[in-house]
């Protein structure tokens, strides 16, 4: 049977993809993601996988084309708790968590639209707390993130109910190096 298909035009020319942001992804990171063979295994474990708009198989291959906008502005990346399944599962360990946290930090550069918002107050409300204490004080972070989400009801009777089982500590207890501590945020502001 005769072949149907247009074939391409002897001009044709193929765009290969801007290579420039995996490059830097993979130098920042410190992943190999030329390593990744596409098998899924990644995101067939991935217990927030139906969440994500992108897989993390589809994350990488993003990341491969230079899409970087789309892949910067992904909810993925906001989704991942860098529980390490992924990784576990993949056969070339590729660490798709630290991945995650490399492009957090590169979506917040590069000002983009951040697809979780009250994701990313969460990590910041952890932070503002470590850095105070030296050490989470759950209290705080629940009443830093609800002061963000202007909505201090919603779960309060969970809240209520830790306190009475002693489950949350009214007052922050403080490390004893908590300049050390300090100084490394500082040290990351200035950089
Ligand atoms: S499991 Fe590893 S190799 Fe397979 S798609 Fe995921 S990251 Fe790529
Ligand atoms: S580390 Fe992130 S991407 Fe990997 S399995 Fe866990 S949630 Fe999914």
């Amino acid at each position: 049977m005769a072949c149907t298909m247009t074939p391409a035009p002897a001009h044709a020319t193929i765009h290969r993809p801007d290579t420039r942001f995996s490059k830097e992804v993979i130098e920042r990171s410190g992943i190999n993601l030329n390593l990744c063979w596409n098998c899924r295994s990644c995101a067939s474990g991935c217990p927030f996988y139906q969440a994500m708009d992108y897989g993390p198989n589809r994350l990488i291959r993003l990341i491969q084309l230079g899409l970087w906008k789309e892949a910067l502005e992904s909810r993925t990346i906001w989704l991942c708790v860098g529980c390490n399944t992924c990784a576990v599962q993949c056969p070339n360990a590729i660490d798709v968590a630290a991945l995650n946290d490399t492009l957090r930090v590169m979506a917040l550069e590069r000002g983009v639209v951040i697809a979780e918002p009250d994701v990313l107050a969460f990590h910041r409300s952890v932070l503002d707390s470590i850095q105070s204490h030296g050490r989470t004080h759950k209290l705080e972070v629940m009443l830093r993130y609800k002061l963000h989400k202007k909505n201090f009801f919603t779960d309060a009777g969970v809240g209520l109910k830790m306190l009475a089982k002693g489950k949350l500590d009214i007052l922050p207890t403080r490390i004893g190096a908590v300049d050390h501590i300090r100084r490394i945020f500082q040290q990351r502001k200035a950089a």
